[in-house]
């Protein structure tokens, strides 16, 4: 199980929290997507042993695209690469772009999923988030969209200053509504260099509060589970059947290929990551340069990224695995060091793999990194 990750570094304009890699300058698109194909050429080889069964259009904003473009790039991608015969093909979309004809236009080519970037349906949020869309046109895009995909994913953000409980329970309630099958839903973090920080540190906005946000991620929990979604994953929820198979293969530690600018690759030893700068990607891959950085992961490195994806999963961490993977030395260690975690309550072993309890579900990320090796091997 493989996958293929394409970075459209597109935006219409830059909601204050983000620090992916995107312009909003959309004068090389054309330049960037014939980039983009010739990269999925020159990487084929990397793949040569791979099926691919995913393929996804991340970003940035891909829905910024030419349903003509996505086809062009995804044509590349079934002429270089063996795509088995229903791969699940997403593409992140933005309220603001999906009219009822660009929702047509997406349906007739062969994209059977959309991850669409709602984030609230409170103008106060979406304003203070910076968000290109408003609050109707998030309404309005989830019915539409809904008329001609089956397989659809919103995200929602939490914690934001100024949501209030209730807020955020009328914004689950309506996403509910619409009885979408998978929805994904992250605490609004503050990273450096962001408009966000700015605002936040010049007093502007309010500070993001952790006990808000906790206190938000609960009631998500609660909600969506008696809505009968599986919290399969720490920020996921998805219907029986509608588990996003991209994101899983990544937790579950599967290869994936990156292109585009600052995409990440895993070849299942080594990681990659792309320049993050367009007009220099756009430039190296036309003189056949590959971009790349690369890493290889040693085997701490490793089995810290599994304790790490693992706990934030419902599938745990298999301590066979651990095992047969890294060593009887790392399998007696993590024992050792769940013991006290376990009398807490934070962590429980069933049918041999070790899950995060109930009680520790927030904490997650925390509870993971206090197991991590950091000079054993
Ligand atoms: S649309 Fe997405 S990628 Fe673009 S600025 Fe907003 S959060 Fe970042």
């Amino acid at each position: 199980m493989s996958g293929i990750y394409i970075h459209i570094p597109f935006c219409k304009q830059a909601c204050h929290y983000c620090d992916f890699h995107f312009s909003t300058s959309m004068g090389k698109k054309e330049a960037m997507i014939q980039a983009l194909i010739l990269e999925l050429e020159m990487r084929k080889t990397d793949f040569s042993n791979e099926e691919v069964h995913t393929i996804y259009f991340g970003g940035g904003t891909p829905s910024v695209l030419e349903p003509s473009k996505i086809e062009q790039i995804l044509a590349a991608v079934q002429h270089h690469y063996k795509v088995v015969e229903a791969p699940e093909i997403t593409l992140e979309a933005n309220p603001d772009d999906l009219s009822e004809h660009k929702i047509k236009e997406l349906a007739s080519t062969s994209i059977n999923r959309l991850s669409i970037g709602i984030q609230s349906f409170f103008e106060e949020d979406l304003k203070l988030m910076n968000r290109a869309h408003n609050a109707i046109e998030a309404k309005e895009c989830i019915a539409l969209a809904s008329a001609y995909f089956d397989n659809i994913s919103i995200d929602l953000i939490y914690g934001v200053p100024g949501m209030t409980n209730e807020r955020w329970t009328a914004n689950i309630e309506k996403a509910l509504s619409f009885k979408i099958p998978h929805i994904s839903s992250y605490a609004l973090t503050v990273e450096p260099k962001t408009a966000l920080k700015a605002f936040i540190d010049k007093g502007i906005i309010a500070p993001v509060d952790d006990e808000l946000a906790e206190a938000h991620y609960y009631i998500l929990v609660d909600k969506l589970t008696a809505a009968g979604y599986i919290n399969y994953e720490f920020s996921n929820f998805g219907k029986e059947g509608y588990f996003s198979q991209n994101n899983t293969a990544y937790w579950q530690g599967k290869k994936y290929l990156g292109i585009g600018p600052s995409a990440h690759s895993y070849d299942g030893k080594q990681r990659g990551w792309n320049i993050n700068n367009n007009a220099k990607y756009i430039k190296s891959i036309t003189q056949n340069i590959l971009p790349m950085e690369t890493e290889v992961l040693s085997k701490t490195d490793r089995y810290n990224e599994y304790i790490m994806t693992g706990l934030r999963t419902i599938w745990g961490v298999s301590l066979d695995r651990i095992k047969a993977d890294f060593g009887q030395e790392f399998h007696a260690y993590l024992l050792k060091q769940v013991e006290q975690k376990i009398k807490e309550e934070l962590l429980v072993i069933k049918d041999n793999h070790l899950l995060v309890a109930p009680k520790g579900k927030f904490l997650s990320d925390g509870i993971a990194a206090d197991l991590f090796i950091v000079n054993l091997s």
